[in-house]
């Protein structure tokens, strides 16, 4: 069994106000969250790390926008990361930029594919471990993580959100990535939502629409998607953190 590894990263930050930890989020700039650095290198080569550190991994396909194709390669060659990476060009949206990377990988229905956040970097081995472990038993598993605060369910105003409704916490989970899926589940999938033009914040969600169902695993609390500036500061702390533990372990 193969597990391939598909990183859609052909987004623009739209949420970002710089590329910096400390910049303001006064200003919203198109700037590409994903290369955004931390400890010196793009958020995004921290991501790849992560999963090249992992032996079970053959490939991972990262799609990126054509634009920023040429220079992120030769970025991978420096990083010396370049050999189990095939780059494809990303789509429209998330979903599209991973039905690109699916349609370039070559699959038995039994093989494994995860999809992953680009601007993921804290997913850790044992996080990727549960969830090929999950998908490999349900077919279907996300990381995921259990709500602590209490969760509304609004209707959105002109003049702000109004309650509509308690959703019991127990049966809420917050859905991160790695996601995975074997890959006869996750192509099914997405040939339907493409035939039906449904469109999902996540792989999950269109696996779910084919009934399948999707187990969670546990997610975790460091493994944040660096969506605002402020998660920058965050990241930069969980980042040195990690080196500490590293050099702790090692030395
Ligand atoms: O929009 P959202 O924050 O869910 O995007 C998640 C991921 O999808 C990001 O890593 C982003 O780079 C990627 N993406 C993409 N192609 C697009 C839009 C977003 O690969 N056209």
């Amino acid at each position: 069994m193969k597990v391939f590894v598909i990183i859609p990263a052909a987004g623009l930050g739209t949420r970002m106000g710089g590329l910096t930890a400390g910049a303001k989020p006064a200003r919203v700039t198109a700037a590409s969250k994903q290369f955004a650095e931390i400890g010196g290198a793009p958020i995004l080569i921290h991501t790849l790390r992560k999963f090249e550190a992992v032996p079970q991994v053959s490939e991972i396909v990262l799609a990126l926008r054509p634009e920023d194709g040429a220079a992120f390669q030769l970025r991978l060659q420096r990083e010396g990361l370049r050999n189990r990476i095939m780059v494809v060009e990303g789509g429209e949206n998330r979903q599209q930029s991973v039905a690109n990377g699916l349609s370039k990988i070559d699959a038995a229905p039994d093989d494994l594919v995860l999809v992953h956040d680009a601007v993921r970097p804290f997913v850790d081995a044992e996080i990727i471990s549960s969830v090929i472990q999950g998908a490999v038993r349900y077919g279907a598993a996300i990381a995921g993580l259990p709500a602590v605060d209490t969760v509304k369910q609004v209707d959105r105003t002109a003049d702000g959100a109004i309650v509509v409704s308690t959703v019991p916490r127990a049966r809420v989970v917050l859905a991160q990535t790695p996601q995975g899926f074997r890959y006869d589940v996750l192509k099914k999938a997405f040939d339907e939502a493409q035939a039906d033009g449904f469109q999902g914040t996540d792989e999950a969600s269109l696996v779910e629409r084919t009934g399948h169902e999707v187990a969670v695993v546990m997610g975790s609390p460091q493994n944040i998607k660096i969506t605002t500036p402020a998660d920058m500061e965050l990241a930069e702390f969980f980042l040195s953190r990690e080196r500490r533990r590293r050099v702790s372990v090692t030395g």
